[in-house]
């Protein structure tokens, strides 16, 4: 490990275990691992301030561990894998972006952004990028099934192969929707698949059959990691923690995502077992996967972010009138009251007496409780399905974050907090995180 090779790193260790003590860092301290569905955890890098994240991960063949791997090239080592070296004192042009184990586990290659392959062990070097001017950078490297060889994929899909890895074609020449970022050889090399960020495969070579992608018009998450099964069919891991497998696989992975209060970043997959890595959330990350706990000090549409991120998309359910009153203002587009401009108006006013109960819409959990410029005092419920609703302008509030409630259940009262021109309540609907009309849902 090579945390303490400079002043910088030292700087910031210290600030991290500063951070650490003043109850700043409300998540585990560095990337966890996430043995899927009875695979077997040989131990992460949490409680472990990292200078650099960590970029990738790569089981010992045949199982028994694990490697991660920093974007400076620090390598850590788990259960059976052996430490073999790592970059830690090369200096490296641009970022480790991916590794690939030597079919043995004694040795493992280091690929950077820039192309540049990095060799420890038994892992033989074949040649580089690193010094050619590349138009779009190396994202990810796979090795030929015996260790003689091994290729680089960019991100626009263009294939270098070295040594004995056979060049089956590229997916350079494609007009790719989203950029590749990762590849999987397969294991009779054969070929190889190339991943999307939006999940689509690309299969090369007469071995590597296509068998289906995880494309989702709706998604929310990207495609993060592609790892190949013995027989021809390979799995997906997305972003959300869900792993999605194709064609015939030999161990059948774990079907849910996993709602955590991490973000996924990638993972490993083959036979012998499932392992995601994640980080913790210190930033709104929408799509990412993350527990239903609210979070301190976050937004509102953060706290929708994080507590929806893992709910299937649905439809609304009916729901009842929040406030005893007619509708002042609809949904749409118009001048707003205050501030002279057009702008949409994201949900309806309804016209009630200050002090006057406000009742939940439709049952669910209090999300957010937020005190806002524009909005006033404000709550959102979350009603599963990614379908929420917030009520804004509030003078008081009689429910706390992380409470259950029923529909029709009171939640605080009209009030004429925010910018407005008297007491109102300001309805959202939003679905997806997007506003849209509320009106047909409860009959007005
Ligand atoms: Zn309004």
């Amino acid at each position: 490990m090579s945390l303490l090779r400079n002043p910088l790193a030292v700087m910031c260790l210290v600030l991290a275990v500063v951070l650490a003590a003043v109850g700043a860092v409300g998540a585990a301290d560095g990337p966890s691992i996430v043995a899927v569905d009875g695979s077997t955890d040989h131990g992460d890098l949490e409680g472990i301030p990292l200078i650099d994240d960590v970029v990738g991960m790569a089981e010992v063949p045949g199982g028994g561990g694990y490697w991660m791997v920093a974007s400076d090239g620090g390598v850590f080592a788990f259960g059976d894998a052996g430490f073999h070296g790592s970059t830690g004192d090369i200096d490296l042009d641009q970022p480790v972006v991916a590794m690939a184990p030597t079919p043995t586990g004694d040795g493992y290659w280091l690929a950077a952004s820039d192309g540049g392959v990095f060799a420890f062990g038994d892992a033989g070097f074949f040649g580089s990028m690193g010094g050619i001017e590349l138009t779009e950078p190396v994202v990810g490297m796979a090795s030929t099934s015996t260790g003689d060889g091994y290729w680089l994929v960019a991100s626009d899909g263009g294939i270098f192969a070295f040594g004995g890895a056979a060049f089956h074609g590229s997916a350079g020449a494609i007009a790719l929707d989203e950029p590749i970022v990762a590849m999987a050889s397969v294991p009779e090399d054969g070929g190889y698949w190339l991943l999307a960020r939006d999940g689509g495969v690309f299969t090369f070579g007469h071995a590597a059959s296509f068998e289906g992608s995880a494309v989702d018009p709706t998604r929310k998450v990207d495609a993060l990691s592609i790892g190949a099964d013995t027989d021809g069919g390979y799995w997906v891991v997305t972003g959300d923690g869900a792993v999605h497998s194709f064609g015939p696989v030999e161990r059948e992975p774990s079907s849910g995502p996993a709602c955590r209060s991490e973000a996924v970043r990638g993972g490993s997959i083959s036979p012998t077992g499932i392992w995601l890595y994640t980080t913790p959330i210190d930033v709104p990350m929408p799509g990412y996967t993350s527990s239903a706990t609210a979070i301190d000090g976050a937004s509102i549409e953060e706290q929708l972010v994080y507590a929806q991120a893992c709910q299937p998309l649905g439809e609304p359910g009916p729901l009842v009138t929040p406030a005893s009153g007619p509708v002042s203002s609809r949904f749409g587009v118009r001048l707003h009251p205050i501030w002279g401009v057009n702008i949409l108006h994201a949900g309806i006013d309804i016209a009630a007496p200050g002090g006057s109960d406000v009742v939940a819409a439709g049952a669910g959990t209090v999300i957010a409780i937020d005190v806002r410029s524009a909005y006033g005092t404000t709550v959102a419920i979350d009603h599963g399905d990614r379908v929420a609703t917030v009520y804004a302008h509030l003078a008081a509030v009689v429910v706390e974050v992380g409470d259950e409630v029923e529909q029709g259940q009171a939640i605080g009262t009209i009030g004429s907090t925010g910018f407005v021109t008297g007491a109102h309540l300001h309805l959202e609907l939003r679905v997806n995180g997007e506003p849209v009309d509320p009106s047909a849902h409860m009959g007005y």
